[in-house]
């Protein structure tokens, strides 16, 4: 069960647990106050908002205690795993911000855990196992009752030995055989009940190629290569708790193999585990994320509505409201749902920080200054970022004719609206004070046009220019301006925990996650703003540039609104 995490302040948590016992080791002196952890993603997806949980953890432990944090991917199947997947993770992780020391792959270790594996089957503790995966299956027990003993458990060594090399080889039919450990079929904890070390698969493995047909599994790789590589303090999510015992009878066997005594080495990697990240209104699973891809629901691992970096990146999250984010929560070791507008929160305090304002208007009504000289222009000075003078300016063409938003007009305006309305006086932002006189409309009634005019004296920055008007509009020039398509999104799923829902997830996606809105104006200097710059449409939200965008045909992503309208809606 998931319950609903209740903090919602952004504040940084105290230090973690996980921190806690990485002070207490060194305290101790354990591994010469030697500190190396990894992060160890199997290339079989992209990362997600989840992953980054844990690299934060993972790099930042190194960080904060002089250590390291290598990489290490986790490519013991070759089904599911490519290139192009370790490429994404590596520009990922390098986009969060963070820096690894060296980069492994299991597969490095394919040759040392056969070795291993063959030096079990010698002294007894692994036997090759020919049922089906139903019969090992229907043997295993319950928790509360044992496992019985498979027929071959007890085969001779050199059987299994022999077996074990034909494993290896083409012709060994896949889910003929495996390779399983002796242990113990009684044991409570289910994965002592003689695991599967190795399996048989025949896809070629994006690095060894056909080297290999026999893989060993997760829990017969991981522990090992933290144990070759001199990890220290092995941090991965809650789930891996029950494989703990195991992981460290593997190294035990590794240290014997070694004939390594606590007297020669006290060395041994410490799993320690926190809960993993859950956001609501979306779904964490690579494999449902796959599907999502697949199954074309979405646009690909980077559709901006995707909880992946690469998604979140396409719809201008920063890598620092992320991390932000992250801190936020902190590590425990409870299972939760966190809220999704958390992490919106965190988006938009950091753009407050880091966008340029630009002006789009997104509803277009058009504007005429009727007393404004045909033909002439002027460029207006528009602060970038009122939040950091020095992000400079950039200047805006004001002409005769403009594009407001339709919304900041009302014909027959309450006293309250301090927007444009007839007989009224608002600022054009960065301009002239503007008094409106009028609007005209077509036969069905809808306004087409409205006219102003405006005070020459009132131009922005000039002295005394800044007499008292209540509201202040955002425009753009009609001549210098370009069309674009904005792409606005919701949430992916319409439910609030898609992934302890009963229904299949994909019926679960909310259909109006992406809306689009061909018909809006930008003004120049927006156009030009390339994917990665951090941009405010002023009074509607933050954007960024899509890949897609051209400055002649520019499209934005809406990345965040400027305040959490979402709540309020579903309130
Ligand atoms: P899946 O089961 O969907 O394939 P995974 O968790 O197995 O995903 P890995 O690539 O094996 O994905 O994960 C690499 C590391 O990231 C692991 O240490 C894992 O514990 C951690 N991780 C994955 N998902 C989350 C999450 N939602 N929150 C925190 N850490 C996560
Ligand atoms: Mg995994």
């Amino acid at each position: 069960m998931t319950i609903k995490e209740k903090d919602t302040s952004l504040e940084k948590k105290n230090i973690s647990f996980v921190e806690q016992i990485v002070e207490n080791d060194l305290a101790e002196g354990k591994n010469a106050g030697r500190i190396q952890t990894r992060f160890p993603p199997e290339p079989n997806g992209y990362l997600h908002i989840g992953h980054a949980k844990a690299i934060c953890m993972d790099f930042g432990v190194a960080e904060k205690y002089n250590g390291v944090c290598n990489l290490r991917f986790d490519d013991t199947n070759p089904t599911k795993e490519n290139n192009e997947y370790v490429e994404n993770i590596l520009n990922d992780i390098t986009w969060l911000g963070f820096k690894w020391g060296k980069i492994f792959y299991a597969s490095d270790y394919f040759d040392k855990l056969w070795e291993f594996a063959v030096w079990m089957i010698k002294n007894g503790h692994a036997y090759i196992d020919e049922q089906t995966s139903e019969q090992i299956a229907e043997q295993k027990g319950t928790p509360t009752t044992p496992g019985r003993p498979s027929p071959y458990r007890d085969r001779p060594i050199e059987e299994s030995l022999a077996l074990f090399e034909k494993m290896n080889t083409p012709e060994a039919d896949e889910g003929s055989m495996v390779l399983r450990a002796k242990l113990d079929m009684a044991n409570p904890n289910m994965h002592f009940r003689d695991p599967i070390m190795y399996r048989i698969i025949h896809t070629p493995h994006h690095r060894t190629g056909t080297k290999w047909h026999a893989y060993p599994m997760y829990d017969f790789a991981h522990g090992q290569s933290d144990y070759f590589e001199g990890v220290t303090h092995s941090i991965c999510t809650l789930e891996f708790v029950p494989h703990r015992p195991l992981y460290d009878k593997f190294i035990d066997f590794l240290k014997e193999m070694n004939g390594e005594t606590e007297n020669i080495s006290d060395f041994r990697p410490r799993q320690i585990e926190f809960n993993r990240l859950n956001l609501t209104y979306t779904v964490m699973s690579k494999r449902k994320l796959l599907a999502l891809v697949n199954e074309k629901k979405v646009s690909g691992w980077d559709d901006p509505r995707m909880p992946t970096l690469c998604g979140m990146r396409r719809r201008g999250y920063s890598p620092e409201s992320i991390r932000k984010f992250i801190d936020s929560i902190g590590y425990t070791k409870f299972d939760a749902l966190n809220d999704m507008a958390l992490l919106e929160a965190a988006v938009r305090e950091d753009l407050n920080r880091r966008a340029i304002r630009v002006s789009a208007v997104v509803n277009p009504v058009k504007l005429v200054i009727t007393n404004y000289p045909d033909g002439m222009t002027e460029e207006m000075t528009a602060i970038n970022n009122p939040e950091n003078e020095a992000d400079g300016t950039h200047s805006i063409t004001f002409s005769k004719h403009l594009w407001i938003e339709r919304d900041d007009f009302m014909e027959d305006a309450p006293k309250k609206f301090f927007r444009m309305s007839p007989g009224k006086e608002v600022r054009l932002k960065n301009a002239y004070i503007v008094k409106c006189t009028g609007c005209t409309k077509d036969a069905d009634g809808n306004i087409v046009e409205i006219q102003a005019e405006y005070d020459p004296e009132s131009k922005s920055g000039r002295e005394g220019a800044n007499r008292k008007v209540k509201g202040t509009l955002h425009w753009v020039s009609a001549d210098h301006c370009k069309k674009a398509t904005v792409r606005i999104y919701d949430r992916l799923f319409s439910v609030e925990n898609p992934s302890a829902d009963e229904r299949d997830f994909r019926e679960l996606l909310n259909p109006e996650s992406m809306k689009i809105n061909a018909n809006c104006f930008v003004e120049n200097y927006a156009a030009e703003r390339k994917p990665g710059e951090y941009l405010q449409f002023q009074r509607i939200g933050y954007f960024m540039a899509d890949p897609e965008s051209t400055a002649d045909t520019p499209v934005f992503n809406k990345t965040v609104g400027l305040k959490d309208t979402w709540a309020k809606q579903n309130k």
